[in-house]
């Protein structure tokens, strides 16, 4: 069953209503574009000069690089007097790519030092004239994908099946943090996306992009996502549903990404070191790895942050007139009492203090001093979009909507799976 299930996915194809051929050719072709003899690059034509490509070594400085390379001191004292605001000579990182671009003529000294601060901004010092030094961006061509899978074990398993940006995965869990529980996603629970691939000079491929719409089928049930803008004044955009309401609730599902509910909260539960009696557990275990970082599930002030007894190294913070949060056995908190936090917030990091097992965090929720099993809580909503927006919202999302909808899944030819079954 399990080498079934495996199948199914590295066969998996998507398909767009428009046009009916897998996307997957489109990405090969992006991939495989004859690359022209690139002649410009930061702006400068390679051909004039002698290239030398190079990454900071440890102990590398800029003037002793520079001087290697036939620059004359004064010039390169230049730099760190005139232009520390642009270029900060003390601080480039080992690892960092440059270049130097050399004359092609006797004196082969460098005329111009090419610093990659990230795949899209760089530095360029040119010594040819007086000394300038000024930043730069790559030029960045954002192409739009979609893409569809359907789950075998995790969600970020099937994504990466299909050699999908892992940031889709993490931003996937981001947008549906509130609405879906990833603990407990069902085989055959399925998505789509669209999202959006940066290029670097129309070839350089430099990851994927912010999500623009998804679609989640969750035991059934479905659950659109679209990126809309509501505040352009200041440039605030949240996820909305199809019914323009916001995907965000005021808690996140659970305090860790990416781990596996190991015990949940059961008052009748019975355990064989204390003779099966019964012995309430009031929290909801999340098993990690010791040092996965645990996060504030909303926003809150800590009200204590200490070892006690059984609860080992712990947290707990208040939300509101109603409702607090506290998580347990921490290897290590990383908020005192006091400090105020945020939704998502890094409070601490999983461990084993106190009475536990194995490296976990025992998430336990507070409702009016009670303590209360969150996944069964209704846990009230963030803003909807205001009534103003709701026609632009929904006329915005109409063609997105269509374009969700047109991504389908293909299914496995029949005889496949009846020799697949035996
Ligand atoms: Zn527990």
């Amino acid at each position: 069953m399990q080498k079934y299930w495996g199948l199914v996915f590295s066969l998996l194809f998507i398909v767009s209503c428009k046009e009916d051929k897998p996307v997957t050719d489109e990405i090969a072709e992006v991939v495989t574009i004859e690359k022209p003899v690139i002649v410009k690059e930061f702006g400068f034509n390679l051909d004039d000069f002698e290239v030398l490509r190079d990454t900071v070594k440890n102990g590398d400085s800029f003037g002793e690089l520079m001087l290697r390379n036939s620059v004359e001191y004064p010039k390169i004292a230049r730099v760190s007097e005139h232009f520390r605001d642009t270029f900060d000579v003390r601080k480039i990182v080992v690892g960092k790519p440059y270049l130097i671009l050399k004359s092609k003529d006797t004196a082969n000294n460098a005329q111009v030092f090419i610093y990659q601060n990230d795949p899209i901004n760089y530095t360029v010092v040119d010594f040819r004239d007086s000394v300038l030094a000024y930043k730069k961006k790559q030029k960045v061509k954002y192409v739009e994908r979609e893409a569809s899978g359907i789950i075998e074990s995790s969600l970020s398993e099937a994504i990466l099946k299909q050699g999908i940006d892992y940031n889709v995965t993490n931003s996937l869990s981001e947008i549906y943090a509130w609405t879906i529980d990833f603990f407990r996603l069902q085989k055959g629970d399925r998505f789509k996306v669209i999202y959006k691939e940066k290029y670097i000079n129309d070839t350089i491929y430099a990851g994927a992009s912010g999500i623009e719409a998804a679609y989640f089928e969750h035991n059934g049930e479905p659950f659109y996502a679209f990126n809309f803008v509501s505040d352009s004044t200041k440039n605030i955009n949240d996820y909305y549903d199809d019914q323009a309401k916001n995907l965000r609730r005021t808690f996140l599902q659970s305090p860790v990404q990416f781990s596996r509910i190991s015990s949940r909260y059961n008052l009748n539960r019975r355990i064989a070191y204390y003779g099966y009696k019964v012995r309430p557990h009031k929290g909801t275990d999340y098993a990690a790895p010791i040092g996965t970082p645990i996060l504030a599930t909303a926003n809150g002030t800590v009200t204590e942050s200490t070892r006690r007894g059984g609860n080992g190294k712990y947290v707990k913070i208040q939300h509101n007139g109603t409702y607090s949060t506290q998580y347990l056995h921490m290897r290590k908190q990383h908020v005192k009492k006091g400090d105020f936090v945020k939704q998502g917030d890094v409070i601490g990091e999983i461990g084993m203090t106190g009475n536990t097992g194995g490296p976990h965090v025992c998430y336990r929720f507070w409702k009016n001093g009670q303590q209360v099993d969150p996944l069964k809580e209704k846990l009230p909503a963030a803003e909807p979009i205001a009534d103003s927006l709701k026609t632009a919202y929904l006329d915005f999302v109409g063609p997105k909507k269509s374009q969700l909808d047109c991504i389908e899944y293909i299914e496995l030819p029949e005889e496949d799976l009846l020799t697949l079954n035996e």
